[in-house]
């Protein structure tokens, strides 16, 4: 395939190329004010499920006296992109993130994991009532429903925020009930 072979200074800083119906662009950024020049090597690469997606191979910061070469070379090896930005969710119970956990659910401002779903439900099952780590006063409110307290028959909390019984039979649902694809993040309709 065709590729880009990138030199600043003599020294050689990458190799890209796509391939069909891939496209890569090199671009010189320069701004006045405040004063940036920058080189950046990126492309629109296509996904199976027919989305495209913007990736890096290159970011830099050049200087004044800085020499950058392309070459254009015919290569079969060429450097993968950049790993892409990848966006961690946090659960706000236990704050366990994206990669320690296998699925959220979220309301609004408030997201819960399976793994705190799970727990609480044991809880439940259990015969218990009770909150679970923080004190649960009658007037606080499910984070996802804002019912208080006193209108629901459980609550649980965790790292000040509160979910009642009716909620996570709800995530319950989210988490097994149908484990739909890839979708990590699951949001909570009322009429769900
Ligand atoms: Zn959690
Ligand atoms: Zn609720």
């Amino acid at each position: 395939m065709m590729a880009f072979e990138v030199f600043v200074n003599g020294k050689k800083v990458c190799t890209a190329g796509v391939r069909k119906p891939d496209l890569m662009d090199a671009m010189l950024w320069l701004t006045a004010e405040p004063r940036e020049l920058s080189f950046r090597l990126s492309g629109l690469i296509h996904q199976t499920d027919d989305s495209s997606e913007i990736v890096n191979w290159l970011k830099r910061s050049l200087e004044i006296g800085d020499e950058l070469t392309i070459r254009v070379i015919e290569s079969e090896i060429v450097d993968d992109p950049l790993p892409r930005r990848q966006i961690l969710y946090s659960c706000s119970f236990c704050l366990r993130n994206t990669l320690e956990v296998e699925k959220f659910i979220s309301g609004k401002g408030v997201r819960i994991c399976n793994v705190c779903v799970t727990d609480f439900l044991k809880i439940t099952e259990n015969g218990g009532e009770q909150d679970t780590t923080d004190e649960v006063s009658a007037e606080d409110r499910c984070s996802f429903c804002a019912k208080p307290r006193v209108e629901v028959a459980a609550m649980f909390s965790g790292n000040d925020r509160r979910i009642c019984d009716c909620c996570l039979a709800r995530c319950q649902k989210g988490v097994f009930g149908d484990a739909r694809r890839n979708g990590k993040v699951r949001p909570i309709h009322d009429d769900d």
